[in-house]
Formats: structure tokens, sequence, C-alpha cells
């Protein structure tokens, strides 16, 4: 579904990713894990058209997504939903406009049909009684479930998780991390998540790729990776994360 071929991301003459390959099949959990500025989290921002690769090219379903035209990526985009480490909801909106907001203009859902899949969407992510709350009345946690029920909301074929629970406190984590083994265990959206929770990498990937300096060093399932890696660098990482 996802497929990046002989990509090169640099910055001045930093460069993030080396000609880089790899693809992820539909419905598949693929999970990117390395060191701090090994190029991860650039990966995602060239799926989500936040930035242009120097070389290479990159489609989703088949279609262009670089290069290609302004309307060929708008296509794309449309097939494509986020969640960040910060949470970015429209402070201004309560939960539910924040989540029928994309739908009704981008998709142009009827507002009715957008507030009712809403609610069904916030109660999956255990916040159905949140509807009227502003996002500053909640908890980082939940904001952040606010953010994958609003991600999860423009029908995406594939989910991008950047480190989504990064920037919360030790004891939200947990809450999250189940809202997301439950979307890949009931939904059959493709994930590609960067994260350094172990320990749910292991729970939902089908696959797991290790990253250094803007190369796969290795990949597999992650009954491999964790336990029986075969590069150093992998070794090394994973004693010092885990
Ligand atoms: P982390 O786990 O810390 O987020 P990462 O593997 O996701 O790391 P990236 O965020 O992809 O790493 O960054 C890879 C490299 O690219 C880093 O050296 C970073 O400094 C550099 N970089 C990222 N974005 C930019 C930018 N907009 N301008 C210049 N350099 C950048």
């Amino acid at each position: 579904l996802i497929r990046l071929e002989q990509v090169t991301k640099r910055f001045g003459d930093n460069t993030v990713l080396d000609h880089l390959d790899f693809s992820v099949d539909a419905g598949k959990h693929v999970t990117l894990i390395g060191p701090s500025g090994s190029g991860k989290t650039t990966i995602l921002r060239l799926l989500m058209t936040l930035l242009k690769p120097d070389e290479g090219t990159i489609t989703v379903d088949g279609q262009r997504l670089f290069p290609a035209s302004d309307k060929e990526v708008r296509e794309v985009r449309k097939k494509i939903g986020m969640v960040f480490q910060q949470f970015n909801l429209f402070p201004n909106m309560s939960v539910l406009r924040n989540i029928t907001e994309a739908p009704v203009t981008v998709l142009g859902m009827s507002k009715d049909e957008a507030a009712e899949r809403a609610r069904g969407l916030l109660e999956m992510v255990g916040l159905a009684d949140k509807c009227d709350a502003r996002p500053t009345q909640l908890s980082g946690g939940q904001q952040q479930r606010v953010a994958i029920a609003r991600a999860l909301a423009m029908r995406p074929q594939v989910l991008l998780l950047d480190e989504v629970t990064s920037a919360l406190d030790p004891e939200l984590v947990a809450g999250v991390l189940d809202v997301l083994r439950d979307i890949a265990r009931s939904t059959d959206i493709t994930m590609l998540c960067v994260t350094h929770e172990m320990n749910f990498a292991r729970d939902i990937s089908d696959q797991v790729l290790m990253f250094d300096s803007g190369r796969v060093i290795e990949s597999g399932p992650p009954e491999k990776i964790f336990t029986e890696p075969e590069r150093d660098r992998t070794r090394e990482f994973l004693s010092a994360v885990l």
C-alpha cells in the first residue's frame, strides 16, 4: 500500500535518508524503531507531504505522492491520517466539532452524519461523555484520544503515528496505547508507527524496522527483532531502551 523507492532526504549537507527502500502492505502494522535522529519522523513527514524528498519515488495505494502534481497529492492525502506527538486539537472548538470539521469541509459529509460517526468514534476511544468539552478541559491522554478519533473520522486507509505518547505524563500513556491496540485489532487500517514504547511495538506490529543513520539495518517480525536481533547495532539499541 505504501512504497518508498530510493528515497533520499537531505537537510543541508546532513543526509537524513539515504536511498531508502521500503514498503508496507495493506492492513499491516509496521513500527519504526531506532536511535534519535535516525530519520524515523522524517519518513512520516514525507508521507504527510509536510516535507518533499530530494530524490526517489513515493506511492500510496498505487497513486503517486512524489513526484506528483498538487492534485495527485490532494487525492492521496485523503487516504492518510496522522497523529502527532503534540495533539494539535483546535482549542476554540468543542471535542465533537474537532472531529466533524474535516469530514464536513473536506469530504462533504452532512453535519448529522459526521456528528453521528464522531460520537461512535468517541465511544471507541472511551470519551463518549466529552462531546461538548473543550480540549483545554481534558487531560493530555484524553486530548490524544480525541486526536486519534479525529484522524479516524476521515476514514483513512493508513494511520501514521508519530511518538504519540512521548508528550504524556507516564500514567496517561497506557490509556492511549490501549486505544491503539484496540484499533489495530478491530480495524483493517494500515498502521505505520514511530514509537519508543517497545512493549507496544511488540504487541501490535507485524513487522519492525530498525533504523540507523537513515537506513533500515534490520527488519522482521517483533519476536525476532526483540529476542534474537542479528545486528550488534540493534542489540545495543534495544539493551539501552528495554
Ligand atoms: P527522534 O526519535 O529524536 O524523533 P528521528 O529518528 O525521528 O529521531 P528525525 O526527526 O527524522 O529523527 O530527524 C533526522 C535528522 O534530521 C536529525 O539529524 C534532525 O536534526 C534532522 N532534521 C529533521 N528535521 C529537520 C529540519 N526541518 N531541518 C533541518 N534538519 C532537520
